[in-house]
């Protein structure tokens, strides 16, 4: 590829990148005028892309908004822990680097060879809030990914028995903050390339020598299979997260099964009996139209991520 084309596509993508997730802000109103936003930094592709595309979406928002990076320095031997200080320097962002050496309590309480990362993202999690609340932050953004959230989704389906996704924005579990996830609605792939275009000084993410989740692992392989025999499949299983019909699934707490009456009038959505149901492909904003100025009319009017 050549330089010039190298450059139209980066543009092409950093644009696509605020679009989306200045979609993701409005859709679930995330960012509040005087919004203290402490962004969660691991030193990975995503929470780098996270920072970066909020910091450019913060110059054009019509409302004012505060960034704070943090990183939670969990002291795993080989953390290169100059790397992130020096680059939030650079930015010129305000920062913070929390020092908590989980690892060696992890190390302590688990026996070798059993998973650590239930009781170290236990640990993390409530040094996170502490730091939070010392910022005095009311929003805490986390750098998941549309992926993370599919993967979440059939992880829970196959394994924990409940139809239940990574949410955009939730409450935390302490009631303290409001947890919000700008990055709902990008693809993982997009994360990648923006992370080599913007060259982000990546932290690998194998120092505590954890296992992998082999779990979480086959349903991302079984995903990007999918991406890549059926394009356009993951974008429209994350349009079916946000549109769900509790009268075709089966859970009595959402739907009055059990006190249904007839009306005699035709129902919207009613059963079809033996028709199958018409499978109508979601709207889908096109990418080189939208670059081109030439897009379809958005779900959403999105102030927030207007490109100049
Ligand atoms: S992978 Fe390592 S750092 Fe991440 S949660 Fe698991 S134990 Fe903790």
């Amino acid at each position: 590829m050549t330089p010039e084309k190298l450059a139209f596509e980066n543009k092409k993508l950093e644009k696509r990148l605020c679009r989306e997730v200045g979609r993701a802000i409005v859709d679930y109103n995330m960012i509040e005028e005087g919004d203290r936003v402490m962004v969660c930094l691991s030193g990975g592709k995503d929470s780098y892309g996270l920072l970066d595309i909020l910091m450019k979406l913060q110059k054009r928002a019509p409302v004012n908004f505060e960034l704070i990076a943090v990183n939670l320095d969990q002291k795993q031997p080989g953390f290169p822990d100059h790397i992130l200080p020096e680059y939030l320097s650079r930015l010129g962002i305000k920062y913070h680097i929390e020092t908590q050496d989980t690892y060696s309590i992890v190390k302590e309480k688990i026996e070798p060879g059993k998973t650590m990362c239930s009781l170290c993202s236990r640990l993390r999690r409530g040094i996170l809030y502490r730091v939070a609340r010392e910022l005095g932050c009311t929003k805490i953004a986390l750098g998941h990914h549309r992926d993370d959230m599919l993967q979440t989704l059939f992880l829970n389906m196959f394994f924990g028995g409940k139809l239940k996704g990574m949410p955009a924005k939730l409450v935390s579990d302490n009631g303290e903050f409001m947890v919000i996830r700008p990055l709902a609605y990008v693809p993982e792939k997009d994360l990648i390339r923006w992370a080599e275009a913007r060259q982000f000084p990546i932290i690998p993410c194998t120092l505590c020598g954890s296992q992998e989740n082999l779990q979480r692992k086959q349903v991302g392989n079984l995903l990007r299979d999918w991406d890549k025999q059926f394009p356009g499949r993951l974008e429209n299983m994350l349009h079916a997260l946000q549109h769900v019909v509790p009268s075709h699934l089966m859970d009595r707490s959402l739907y009055p099964f059990q006190t249904l009456k007839t009306t005699g009038a035709p129902v919207e959505d009613g059963d079809l009996a033996f028709d199958e149901e018409p499978l109508e492909a979601p709207p889908r904003v096109a990418d080189e139209d939208a670059d081109e100025g030439n897009a379809p009319v958005p779900r959403t009017v999105i102030p927030i991520a207007a490109t100049t």
